[in-house]
């Protein structure tokens, strides 16, 4: 038997799954039929409310779209936040019709031209990769007769340690090195484009409470020194974000409450350069991918070389994270239950795999279950962040997933 990290806290010790107080057959009932995602935006408003009343009053909380860019689940998490940041025109298209354009900002590498276009025609602010991309953005702002709303991606000169994802400290397809930022940001300001600041994205999915806050630190720091060398003040800094959830066994959630405090202090005592400077940090998961379930059918339930194997009609092609081939080196398992028996005990252990005719798709590996027939409903916790969108959907010629948002508009923060 293999562990299986924590059922989120909003679903741990139920008998039978409900989502946003919906049965979970009910909801498969109102989708059509299973794979599903159902995404409750009741819990996404929680969390917004939670890290407001941790993080300083005055900061900004940006989401990140690509965690999950399902329309109903963005208009909703749209009215709770302060700006949503994008990274391709067709995500920069999807925020334009729930947020203004000057609470817009557009990351990523290699924008086109006709990215570029789109994003300054809008207005909405280009969070610039490199020299060369500032150098294409100005040019399209000249042909436009528009002014170009431009920050500069920093590749700062460290890492936020026990990240996921490193995209910082190193050589990156990332922001403009550190000691190349200054320059850069005289070079905008001199062509009478629009400076809007910084955006300092120093890694992804940390669990290290201490590591963000001396990441933090260190961002704000940073930001300081650039701006003196550059001789302006920024009129954003965007800090980033990283914070993790707990995927698997061992995980702990980080501490919004020691970061809120940690990160007041270094914005209480900044640099004289940012007096003026507003803030904000920007997040995906966190804020996303507590709340999501994917919601699978036990299609087949065998027995072979005295192992146990529940096969479901989803699979890695809707949620690829859980099989582990998305971003992880160790294949863990994600938290998973049989969705009517979250009450019983455990008789057996099973592995838990997908429909594709592939050794890589399982969803649970040699875990402990309760009794499983042909039908039950399996549920994959946090599957929220980088699910549906971020899956080979297409391999293998199945259909993609639905996706059901619930609690849309009932009582937000009410629970
Ligand atoms: C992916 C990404 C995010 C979101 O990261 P999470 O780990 O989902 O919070 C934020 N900012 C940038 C620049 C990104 O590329």
């Amino acid at each position: 038997m293999k562990p299986t990290g924590p059922i989120p806290p909003a679903f741990a010790g139920q008998q039978r799954l409900a989502i946003g107080g919906e049965d979970a057959e009910a909801l498969v009932a109102r989708a059509g039929d299973t794979p599903l995602f159902v995404y409750d935006l009741g819990l996404v408003a929680d969390r917004v409310a939670a890290l407001r009343r941790a993080l300083p009053a005055k900061l900004g909380i940006h989401y990140a779209i690509k965690a999950n860019p399902h329309a109903d689940l963005l208009a909703g998490i749209a009215s709770l936040v302060d700006g949503l940041d994008v990274a391709s025109g067709g995500e920069l298209a999807r925020a334009l019709t729930v947020k203004p354009a000057a609470q817009i900002s557009f990351a990523g590498p290699g924008k086109r031209d006709d990215e570029l276009a789109a994003a300054i025609e809008a207005g909405a602010t280009l969070n610039a990769e490199s020299a060369g991309e500032v150098a294409r953005a100005l040019a399209v702002g000249e042909r436009l007769g528009i002014a170009p709303r431009i920050a500069v991606r920093v590749n700062p000169d460290f890492e936020l340690r026990g990240s996921g994802m490193r995209m910082g400290g190193r050589a990156s397809p990332f922001g403009v090195d550190a000691g190349q930022v200054p320059a850069l940001v005289r070079t905008i300001r001199d062509t009478g484009a629009a400076w809007r600041g910084f955006h300092i994205f120093a890694g992804s999915q940390s669990l290290d409470t201490a590591a963000i806050i001396e990441t933090q630190a260190a961002t704000v720091a940073l930001a300081a020194r650039l701006a003196e060398e550059a001789g302006a003040a920024p009129p954003l800094v965007n800090l980033g974000g990283g914070f993790g959830i707990p995927y698997f066994a061992g995980d702990a959630p980080v501490a919004i409450a020691a970061i809120g405090e940690a990160l007041g202090e270094a914005l209480a005592n900044r640099a004289a350069v940012l007096a003026d400077s507003r803030f904000a940090i920007e997040l995906g998961r966190w804020l996303v991918g507590e709340a999501g379930v994917y919601l699978t059918r036990v299609v087949d339930v065998k027995d072979s070389g005295g192992e146990r194997f529940v096969v479901v009609d989803g699979g890695l092609h809707h949620q690829l994270a859980a099989s582990g081939n998305f971003g992880t080196v160790v294949r863990r398992n994600y938290p998973l239950a049989i969705a009517a028996r979250m009450g019983e005990p455990a008789t057996q252990t099973a592995s838990v795999v997908g429909c594709l005719c592939t050794p890589l798709d399982r969803l649970g590996d040699k875990v402990a279950l309760p009794q499983v027939a042909v039908g039950d409903l399996v549920a994959v916790f946090l599957a929220g962040a980088y699910g549906a969108s971020a899956s080979p959907t297409s391999f293998l010629g199945h259909p993609p997933a639905r996706e059901l948002v619930v609690n849309g508009t009932a009582s937000h923060g009410s629970r």
